[in-house]
């Protein structure tokens, strides 16, 4: 079975009622409400790409800015079939949380293309970027709204983005995109940032849960690069990889798979179903397991109505953005599962593009120790934050953090009044 997300669920409209509900709790007057219940910016665009057999397909993508209050716009850009405005719409608010929760200075942001990558050819996904990255350039700049790699997006489209806006700039613009290969101007550790985070984040869970490293069952639905490289951390901490998915199916080992054996599996076959010493599992069989913690680390709305009854993992931690629905949050909750929200276990990976952006605007470059002590700093102190406002109102995880970053960015929006 397909990972496939609910296009039933309206990303946008779930998005709203979680702000509401952290606004309720902030008691937010009614017109910084209306100002984050909107976003400032919503761009889209078509345009032609010729592919490689002469033919000519018309893309259709978007640039969404949801708010710029505490700096400028920050988010990634993906390329799928299941990209839609309201998506886009939701998933720049959620970078707006994600920013604010962590306390870097952005705002949030969010793009995409509708358009299927693995049908593609090398070269047509390059004009295709860069012809894309020439019709959103009205937004993006590196101190108004800088793009990342995000859904089947990678360093390589960063280095075209950067090359195409340097080019029309006349001069050299690394600052303009995040996530680039380093020797254009990356950051050390940027790809394996977001795994590097959830490791953070399953140590703090279990030291929360009075759970042991050792042994740790985890489940992890998505064996992309967020998913491969969370298998490799976790396991070097000794927890037990239970079970792995990706959008093929899934392999399942009680005694815990080898991530090594994993990932050239995957490298050979381009999947992971199949794998011999294991139990062949379909995805929805993965979310319901007996295990620790449960990172669904694939795409939207996986955790639904339909199967948050059955989850049986002690703790969720969201490395995909938007993985659990409202209906489900509230399930879990009756269920006493912990959820660690995307926009705060999932940080990492902006906060490292922070440390990419800074250095690129200087042109003086962090070491591999000095990304891993200040992203440890940062991840460190807005885990903290977070637990201990979700102890003090006596909320859910999920709860606490919008509540810490819709105060972040409603006070800024507070200090610099309404213009003109
Ligand atoms: N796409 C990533 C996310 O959803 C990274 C965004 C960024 O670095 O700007 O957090």
């Amino acid at each position: 079975m397909e990972t496939m997300n609910d296009n039933t669920i309206d990303l946008w409209q779930e998005g709203l009622v979680r702000f509401n509900r952290a606004a309720d709790h902030l008691h937010l007057d009614d017109g910084t409400r209306q100002v984050l219940s909107h976003c400032k910016r919503e761009l889209i665009v078509s345009f032609p790409v010729k592919r490689q057999t002469g033919d000519v397909t018309v893309f259709t993508g978007y640039r969404v800015h949801h708010n710029v209050a505490r700096g400028p716009a920050k988010g990634g850009i993906r390329y799928s079939l299941n990209v839609s405005l309201e998506q886009i719409k939701a998933l720049a608010m959620l970078m707006t949380w994600k920013c604010a929760v962590v306390g870097i200075p952005f705002g949030g942001a969010k793009g995409g293309v509708i358009c299927d990558p693995k049908a593609m050819t090398i070269r047509e996904l390059e004009h295709l970027t860069r012809r894309y990255a020439t019709e959103i350039e009205i937004m993006i700049g590196p101190d108004r709204d800088i793009p990342a790699p995000d859904l089947a997006t990678t360093a390589q489209e960063m280095a075209w983005i950067m090359d195409t806006y340097s080019m029309h700039q006349g001069k050299v613009v690394p600052g303009v995109v995040t996530g680039k290969p380093v020797s254009v101007g990356g950051s050390r550790l940027r790809a394996e940032a977001s795994a590097l985070g959830i490791k953070l984040v399953v140590e703090q869970a279990a030291r929360q849960n009075n759970l042991a490293l050792e042994g740790l069952r985890v489940a992890i639905q998505g064996f992309g690069s967020v998913g491969m490289a969370c298998a490799k951390m976790l396991h070097a901490l000794d927890c037990k990889i239970v079970a792995v998915s990706d959008s093929k199916g899934g392999a399942l080992n009680k005694n815990g798979l080898d991530p090594q054996h994993l990932i050239e599996f995957k490298r050979n076959r381009g999947t992971i179903k199949g794998l011999p010493g294991a139990i062949e599992i379909e995805n929805d069989e993965l979310l319901e397991l007996p295990c620790d913690i449960l990172i669904p680390a694939a795409v939207e709305t996986q955790i639904t109505a339909r199967n948050a009854p059955k989850i049986k993992a002690k703790v969720i931690i969201e490395g995909a953005n938007a993985p659990t629905t409202c209906a489900a949050d509230k399930i879990l909750r009756d269920n006493s599962i912990m959820v660690i929200p995307d926009f705060l276990a999932n940080s990492a990976g902006v906060i490292v593009s922070y440390f990419e952006w800074v250095p690129d605007l200087q042109s003086f470059f962090w070491s591999e120790d000095e990304v891993t002590w200040n992203l440890r700093m940062i991840l460190g102190r807005a885990l903290d934050e977070v637990f201990a406002k979700a102890e003090s109102m006596r909320v859910d995880i999920r709860t606490a953090a919008m509540v810490v970053a819709v105060d972040h960015v409603a006070q800024a929006l507070d200090l610099r009044g309404i213009y003109p």
